[in-house]
């Protein structure tokens, strides 16, 4: 067991059994750690594990978890439940559903096919009527309310239809022996509270339950916790109020103002020392998050002490931030000459701003990893066009093959392709070549090897194309003739779910391609060259997944989590805070964009960056842009200030002089 290493408060927190408890603590104080502690000591107090249930915000929180605690308790700690609330949700219902009429072996439907079914239960072919739905659903369903009661609050005809809407969607729920993610809390909230029988079983079964992240819990999940605790009281909650980012989807910091009022002898604990980031980077954090109303004051200083000042990156454009974004973590590589890349994370507010960054990570070949989101690279579009590049570079890449030429599709179907993979495994030739063997006819009908044949010319044609391409122009006119050729557009048209969608969608191969016809020209090279690395990176990344990579991530995913060196990106006002004007309390949506930058900016352990742009994509175009008023906050001291305070200083110096001189003077002369 290594040694246990708490401060007194985080021992007392550890230590403390005897009743309800919370520990409510800024950034980086050690509330996750006293979580993993916590269940080693109930281990050694000789609570049974599975008597013991601590509850992540992520599955990702929860590996993390039970690594920490597995370290701390050894495999004594293997059998302690450690999960998100959802997760729990399912053992409940998976033991104990039936009480609810639902079978042991029911589905879990994931968010779209959610949609889908609400589509149908419209029906509708609108799918943005559908996601409203399904997000009115949500909110009903996560309040607690039946589809009786949610048709009785319904304020209007277009709350009315949704609660009809509601209640066949429920009903096919049922008649598929499916739930859906709000089911998850709110099927076993009904369970506990409707089957006394059941309630004392789990109530007697968790001795004792821990959750991490507390003021992120809904108001739905605190009711389950209060069911699960019963009046024992026996849980210990740790969070803070400065790091609640999830009010948009119903989390509630109600929970935390109810603690003290629902279990009168709830013990308190604060901790007050940060061991993660410098005293600059604490700082900066402390000062933005002065700036809400305090519901709890806190006070939050560095274990660490002294450190690199805080750096604001000015930009030009987004591609420039991305530059200067590399730069800036290629001189920290120099100057820190152990670190690796995982030492390094850029977080952003917003899902799309990942591209520019993962575009001069790829060029850079730096290895990476996208999470809160889909990476611009793992795009449906973007993989798509990327086998057409793997399989112009190398003939025998085989899955890039059967990707190409079913993306758009051109009348290839899959028997065909199956005879086609079963003939080229008797000739031992990769597919591709197989289209050139004059024993394609004898094993295909005519149409079908005209249609491949077809596909082979097209490819040769290209290849040849792409090899005499070179410069700007001439690589743009090369990719847009191909994506006519192919009908890619209209394909993205077709397939999908909405109009906007296939905008966008066709916005990133626009980028894309933009992208390609740069590098043509920066790199001096033909489009083939260029598409042959874009190609290598792009078989590299699915081969490298575990491989040491930095990471990109959105603010939100990145919750918990800590890495030396930081840049939060694209800190500019109308992305962080995003677009305060559009919000209908403008107030409340500032104080949580304020609290996701305290967030991102306690992220960082050893540097912090701060980066924005003077100008930003809006549509295609770009548009003048400002710093966001969270740089300010943060008070710094900029070159500026610093100039100012010299300058301030000399003036006092100068002065000091004056004095002492004329005191001489009269010395002197007295
Ligand atoms: P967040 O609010 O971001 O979730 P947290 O309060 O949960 O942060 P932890 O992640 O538990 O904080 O701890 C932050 C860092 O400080 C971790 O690297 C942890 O190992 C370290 N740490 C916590 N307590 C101590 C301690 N007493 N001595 C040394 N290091 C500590
Ligand atoms: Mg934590």
């Amino acid at each position: 067991m290594s040694a246990p290493n708490l401060n007194p408060a985080q021992r007392d927190a550890v230590e403390y059994l005897q009743g309800p408890c919370l520990v409510l603590a800024g950034a980086g104080s050690g509330k996750t750690r006293v979580i993993a502690h916590k269940i080693a000591r109930l281990l050694r107090a000789g609570t049974p594990a599975e008597g013991i249930a601590a509850i992540t915000f992520t599955n990702k929180a929860a590996a993390e978890m039970r690594e920490r605690t597995r370290a701390l308790a050894g495999a004594a700690a293997a059998k302690v439940t450690i999960c998100t609330f959802h997760a729990l949700g399912v053992r409940l219902l998976r033991e104990d559903g039936q009480a609810l009429g639902l079978g042991a072996r029911f589905s879990i439907m994931d968010a779209s096919d959610a949609l889908a079914l609400l589509r149908e239960c419209g029906p509708t072919t609108d799918a943005a009527l559908a996601r409203h739905w399904q997000s009115l659903i949500s909110r009903w369903k996560g309040a607690g309310l039946t589809v009786a009661q949610a048709q009785e609050r319904a304020a209007d005809d277009a709350e009315r239809r949704a609660a009809r809407v509601m209640a066949r969607y429920q009903e096919r729920l049922a008649a598929y022996q499916s739930v859906d993610f709000d089911d998850l809390i709110a099927l076993p909230l009904r369970l506990l509270q409707e089957h006394a029988d059941v309630a004392q079983k789990w109530r007697a079964k968790l001795a004792y339950i821990l959750i991490d992240e507390y003021q992120d819990t809904s108001a739905i999940q605190y009711a389950l916790l209060r069911q699960l605790v019963g009046s024992s009281g026996q849980f210990t909650a740790v969070g803070d109020d400065d790091q609640s980012i999830y009010g948009w989807r119903g989390a509630t910091l109600d929970n935390l103002r109810r603690l003290p009022e629902d279990f009168p002898d709830l013990r308190v604990i604060r901790l007050e020392t940060n061991y993660r980031s410098t005293a600059p980077i604490l700082q900066a954090a402390n000062s933005v998050i002065a700036a809400n109303p305090k519901i709890y004051a806190k006070t939050l200083h560095s274990a660490i002490g002294a450190g690199e000042p805080v750096r604001v990156l000015a930009c030009m454009d987004e591609r420039h931030e991305a530059a200067q974004a590399l730069a800036h973590i290629q001189a920290l590589r120099a100057r820190h000459p152990k670190s690796r890349w995982s030492d390094f994370a850029i977080l952003y507010r917003a899902n799309h701003q990942a591209k520019p960054f993962e575009q001069a990570l790829r060029q850079a070949r730096i290895p990476y990893r996208v999470s809160g989101g889909t990476s611009f690279f793992e795009r449906t579009e973007i993989k798509d066009l990327c086998a057409w590049l793997r399989l112009l570079v190398n003939e025998r890449d085989d899955p890039a093959f059967l990707r190409a030429i079913t993306a758009p599709k051109r009348g290839i179907g899959a028997q065909t392709l199956a005879a086609l993979g079963k003939l080229a495994e008797r000739l031992r030739l990769p597919l591709f070549a197989t289209l050139a063997s004059p024993a394609l006819p004898t094993a295909l009908p005519t149409r079908a090897v005209d249609a491949l044949h077809e596909f082979g010319r097209f490819m040769d044609t290209l290849r040849a194309d792409a090899a005499r391409a070179a410069g700007k122009q001439a690589a743009h006119a090369l990719l847009h003739g191909w994506l006519q050729g192919i009908g890619y557009e209209q394909h993205l048209a077709t397939s999908s779910e909405s109009a906007p969608q296939a905008a966008a969608r066709w916005g990133n191969v626009l980028d894309f391609c933009e992208w390609m016809a740069a590098r043509c020209e920066a790199e001096n090279a033909s489009l083939l060259d260029v598409a042959h690395t874009v190609a290598l990176v792009s078989t590299l990344g699915e081969q490298q997944q575990e491989a040491d990579a930095l990471t990109l991530s959105t603010l939100h995913a990145a919750k918990g989590l800590e890495w030396p060196h930081v840049l939060l990106a694209g800190v500019n006002e109308g992305v962080l805070p995003f677009r305060p004007e559009e919000a209908g309390n403008p107030a409340a949506h500032i104080e949580e964009e304020r609290r996701l930058m305290y967030v991102g900016i306690t992220r960082a352990q050893r540097t912090l960056a701060v980066s924005w742009a003077r100008q930003r994509k809006k549509g295609r175009a770009n548009a003048p842009a400002r710093a966001s008023r969270f740089i300010a906050e943060m008070a710094l001291d900029t070159p500026e200030r610093t100039a100012a305070a010299a300058s301030d200083a000399r003036a006092r110096l100068r002065a000091l002089r004056e004095e002492m001189e004329k005191a001489a003077q009269a010395m002197k002369t007295g």
